[in-house]
């Protein structure tokens, strides 16, 4: 099986970028950030603080996190069998999710589910430590990034064409908060493994960021 490991910030267009590039290789995308949001929403449901990391883990025996591909390998995430997808999108949840991603209960209870995928399929799987800790032997790692203007400028655009109305000041606090708590929390901190090759998409269009991304791919395996 072949794995490749996209890593990098919130907003780096890290999930556009191995979304359609899984698409075009035939591999099965896989959005490990989706697991994250999926557990901080269970939180949520039950009014569980997510900072606290005793009452999320003893949450964690009574929830079932899973994935499912469509047809399309379209990624649907479930939580106790119910399709969440949607749910789990909102400002709130970012936030929910990368406070419940800093417990190490967590990301144990998610590592096994990450690897049971790379072992059943050729994947892209993206997220923020897929390359240092969940596929420290992927065939290829990539760190995905963007200045911080950049990344808010794009999840901006992104919210409107849903219809969703954010605050752009908002956001960008937002992501330079996620950034800082997700590279300084001591398990799993979001960091450039030694051997993933950087990518910058500051500036960048979706299609010159593709091309990019393809290149470097089929240069790098042979394919
Ligand atoms: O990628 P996405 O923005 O959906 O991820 C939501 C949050 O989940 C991140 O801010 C991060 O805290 C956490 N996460 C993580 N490890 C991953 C993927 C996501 O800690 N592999």
């Amino acid at each position: 099986m072949i794995a490749i490991a996209i890593d990098g910030p919130a907003g780096a267009g890290k999930s556009t970028i191995a979304r359609l590039t899984a698409k075009k290789l035939g591999y099965l995308y896989v959005d490990t950030g989706a697991l994250y949001r999926t557990v901080g929403y269970a939180a949520w449901q039950r009014g569980i603080d997510p900072a606290d990391p005793d009452r999320v883990a003893a949450m964690l025996p009574e929830i079932t996190v899973d994935l499912r591909f469509d047809q399309d390998g379209v990624q649907q995430t479930l939580l106790n069998g119910e399709n969440v997808s949607a749910e789990i999108r909102s400002p709130e949840m970012s936030r929910y999710a990368s406070q419940v991603s800093a417990h190490k209960a967590v990301r144990d209870y998610l590592l096994w589910l990450q690897r049971k995928l790379a072992k059943e399929h050729n994947v892209i799987m993206d997220g923020r430590d897929i390359g240092t800790t969940v596929l420290p032997d992927a065939n290829l790692k990539i760190y995905l990034t963007a200045t911080p203007e950049d990344r808010a400028r794009r999840r901006f655009d992104e919210y409107l064409s849903k219809g969703v109305s954010v605050d752009y000041d908002k956001l960008l606090n937002d992501i330079k908060q996620r950034d800082y708590d997700d590279s300084h929390r001591e398990i799993s901190p979001l960091r450039r493994a030694e051997d993933a090759k950087l990518v910058d998409t500051s500036g960048n269009t979706l299609e010159e960021s593709l091309e990019l991304m393809e290149a470097m791919i089929r240069r790098h395996l042979g394919i």
